[in-house]
């Protein structure tokens, strides 16, 4: 299935993909995708409904977040090859985690809101996991029953506030707009490989960043295993991945996002995002 929200911002309603790419509206079977509405066991309820029996949405609403609230937005860095490389650090031998503010989230259509006083404006593809059952301690070979879907994410980042600030890289990470996520939640049945997904990400139509989810250091199960040694992790939660290199932290020289901007990146299987970026008002 793929669910989505769709309305105004902040009015959100939630709905499905159905077989010829029309929105369903799903409000009379949940109230919204979040937490414990968005766990494996409720899932498995609203794949019950046939689709035909659901009200077609008409015209072209905007496309929200494919969450609502989100009790954690957890990150992966350095987690392919190349990208820790161009970032001039060394290749991690154990995940590195970090997180994101939940407020930074926003519609894979909505434009992307360069901070105040931000020269330094990133872009990072992502395949993002979402948990569907509290997680602790769970193995590796279990871990992706863990697993309720997977979305597109771009992993907006501030480079000098990340990097240039002191720790940690939450700084550089959280601002209004950095972290646009769907147009879907793909549950896990439709993704049954996790480490075969093609993911792109396009500037001003000029591919930066082209590369697979087989080249992760570290896939899917093991890090929801790792992370479960650390934390719980909960119904709704987020993790994002880590970005294939292209950043343009990495360019030579290198290239910031400017007001205007297109970004466009989508992940096989998950659905393409496309943000315009502009300038923080006043
Ligand atoms: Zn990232």
């Amino acid at each position: 299935m793929k669910l989505l929200r769709y309305g105004p911002k902040g009015k959100e309603k939630p709905g499905l993909l159905d077989k010829d790419g029309r929105i369903r509206d799903l409000s009379a079977h949940v109230g919204d995708l979040a937490g414990d509405s968005v766990a494996i066991k409720a899932i498995e309820k609203l794949r019950a409904i046939d689709p035909a029996s659901l009200p077609v949405v008409e015209g072209n609403p905007r496309i929200g977040p494919c969450l609502a609230t989100v009790p954690n937005f957890h990150c992966v860095g350095l987690n392919y090859t190349k990208h820790a490389q161009e970032s001039n650090l060394p290749v991690p031998t154990e995940p590195v985690l970090f997180s994101k503010a939940t407020s930074a989230i926003s519609g894979p259509y909505d434009k992307v809101i360069i901070p105040k006083g931000s020269e330094k404006t990133d872009w990072e593809v992502e395949l993002g996991i979402v948990i569907g059952k509290h997680a602790e301690h769970v193995s590796e070979a279990d871990a992706l029953s863990y697993v309720t879907g997977y979305c597109t994410i771009n992993d907006l980042s501030e480079r000098a506030f990340q990097i240039e600030m002191g720790g940690q890289w939450v700084k550089g990470k959280s601002a209004p707009t950095f972290g646009p996520i769907g147009p879907w939640l793909v549950t896990a049945d439709e993704v049954p490989d996790p480490q075969k997904l093609r993911l792109w990400l396009s500037v001003n139509g000029k591919v930066l960043q082209d590369s697979n989810t087989s080249d992760m250091i570290f896939g899917v199960a093991t890090i929801v295993s790792y992370m479960s040694r650390f934390m719980a992790l909960l119904p709704g939660d987020i993790i994002s991945t880590g970005t294939p290199s292209g950043v343009g932290l990495g360019m030579k020289p290198q290239r910031y996002l400017k007001p205007g901007d297109v970004m466009e990146l989508e992940i096989e299987k998950l659905g393409r995002q496309r943000q315009e970026t502009v300038a923080y008002p006043g």
